[in-house]
């Protein structure tokens, strides 16, 4: 059964419980899409099953890609590359453009699958779905605009010095669960906008819509084998891609240990480009300056946005303590009427994460944090993954549930005295991906802001992004940067000419 044209159609939540209940014992089957094509999976040797995060009913079957299915994409790939990036940068913006309006066609299609898959509220889906519009139409006019450095050299008048660029060849792209469609078109819309050609391997918890993307990229004409998408699991399908002496860079989005692996695969093949983006364990900072009208949602947004599943989540908060006592009541009355299980707020992405997500909430208990909000969930979850947003306090700070990334619904607050003390607690762990100071005080802005270990500081907001400006993290937050210019220098090779 063709998978793809039926869900191509169902745009509303209602319409896709009606067809899964439809299906009744047979879950959706994905299929691989190399040059173009949907692959026969019928002779797939295994198959990971996904779950309704809602329900934990199960939702789809996603093919276990072999080495040989990583092969054929690489091929497919490799071969497309030469005739891909000689192709006009005007011709490529118009595809880009195409595949964004593909996607505009269908937004309801690709938010309904997403909220379904990956748990998120078709709110949290719509904004997402429109940011994967805006990572095409960005990098479509980008490649018309951007221009590089071209002089004579100094005390030369007669010759020339400019630089040239050229795409790297095969991309891997390989991106997690939490922001699928998004994290995915992050990564493809630079890659084939910059005359590169890939294979991209979404998480196999979450691969509806890159099944859909695939379907866009097919609907907008783009060439065969520029952009192939393999499903499977990350330490089979995804190192495979990874370790392919033929896949010339890597851009990679998910968990820090994953990036350590990856580093250690690549480590040999030292021209190959990497790029990993990884895991946060994010301050927010209030001193006793500020509105609490205003702090407080900005706060309990940023640690509960998609059941605090974004790596950009600060779920370590640090309030000044002369306004602990007034930040902590309003701050729990707050999550508990705007962030409620089942409406505002969906369940976590799998049994997996649920559980691991439990063991640091069991962590918390045992160390005798003080729950403000939530409570440890049950061990066995019969009707899907929910986990009622938790605020904890009274938590040492070096204990596990202050310093690693839990990636849930879950924050912890603790008291600081002075500016220099919360600089301090902000850079005392191993990761450096983003921070949110919260502040009136302009010079403070600075100040602070310019001493936190973080790739991203957001003062007075949160989640707002101008698609030029480099995205990453410091220390174990990730290596390199991703955005306009920062992208073209993943996908590019710089050469610097010299004519006479
Ligand atoms: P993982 O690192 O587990 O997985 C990310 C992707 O890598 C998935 O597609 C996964 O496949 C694949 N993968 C897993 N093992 C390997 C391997 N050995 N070789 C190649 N690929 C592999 O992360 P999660 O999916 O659990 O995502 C959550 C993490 O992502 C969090 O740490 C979060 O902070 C981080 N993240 C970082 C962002 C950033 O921009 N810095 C943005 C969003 C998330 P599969 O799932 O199929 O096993």
């Amino acid at each position: 059964m063709a998978f793809i044209s039926q869900i191509w159609e169902i745009g509303s939540p209602e319409s896709a419980s009606v067809y899964l209940t439809s299906l009744a014992k047979e879950p959706i089957r994905l299929q691989n899409f190399i040059n173009n094509n949907f692959q026969d999976q019928s002779k797939a040797s295994s198959w990971i099953d996904s779950f309704d995060p809602r329900s934990g009913k199960p939702l789809a079957q996603i093919p276990r890609s072999t080495t040989s299915d990583v092969d054929l994409a690489v091929d497919a790939a490799a071969k497309a590359f030469p005739s891909w990036s000689q192709v006009s940068r005007q011709e490529r913006s118009n595809i880009l453009l195409r595949i964004a309006s593909v996607i505009c066609s269908k937004k309801e299609v690709f938010a309904t699958w997403e909220s379904v898959d990956q748990g998120k509220s078709l709110a949290r889906a719509r904004v997402e779905v429109e940011r994967a519009i805006s990572n095409f139409r960005y990098f479509a006019t980008y490649i018309l605009h951007d221009e590089g450095s071209v002089r004579f050299i100094d005390g030369q008048p007669s010759t020339l010095t400019y630089e040239h660029r050229s795409p790297v060849g095969v991309f891997g792209l390989i991106s997690p669960w939490n922001m699928p469609l998004y994290l995915l078109t992050w990564k493809i819309a630079p890659c084939i906008a910059f005359g590169c050609t890939g294979v991209a391997k979404p998480s196999e918890v979450t691969s509806i819509s890159a099944f859909l993307l695939a379907e866009a990229l097919r609907q907008a004409n783009l060439p065969p084998g520029v952009m192939n998408i393999i499903f499977g699991d990350g330490p089979g399908a995804g190192s495979e891609l990874v370790k392919c002496p033929r896949v010339r860079g890597i851009s990679f989005t998910g968990g820090t240990s994953t990036g350590i692996q990856i580093r250690r695969e690549t480590v040999t093949d030292i021209g190959k480009h990497v790029s990993l983006e990884l895991g946060g364990k994010n301050p927010t900072l209030i001193f006793d300056d500020v509105n609490l009208v205003q702090a407080v949602p900005l706060a309990a947004s940023a640690a509960f946005e998609n059941s605090g599943q974004i790596c950009l989540c600060g779920s370590r908060i640090y309030v000044q303590r002369n306004i602990l006592g007034s930040f902590l009541s309003t701050f729990v009355e707050y999550v508990k009427e705007n962030y409620q299980l089942g409406q505002t707020i969906g369940p976590v992405v799998s049994r997996e994460h649920y559980a691991k997500v439990r063991s640091y909430l069991k962590q918390a208990q045992e160390e005798g944090a003080a729950f403000l909000t939530g409570g440890v969930p049950e061990a066995d979850p019969k009707h899907g993954y929910w986990i009622a947003p938790t605020v904890l306090g009274n938590l040492p700070h070096d204990s596990r549930v202050m310093r690693e990334e839990i990636f849930g619904p879950v924050v912890s607050i603790c008291a600081f005295e002075t500016e220099e003390e919360a600089i301090q607690l902000a850079n005392d762990n191993p990761n450096g991906l983003s921070s949110v100071l919260l502040t009136q005080d302009a010079s403070r802005m600075r100040r602070v802001g310019e001493r936190i270990d973080a790739g991203l500081v957001w003062v007075n907001c949160w989640l707002v992004r101008e698609l030029s400006t480099a995205f990453g993290g410091m220390k174990s937050s990730g290596v390199g940067r991703e955005g306009g210019a920062h992208s073209r220098e993943v996908f590019t090779n710089l050469r610097t000419i010299h004519v006479r």
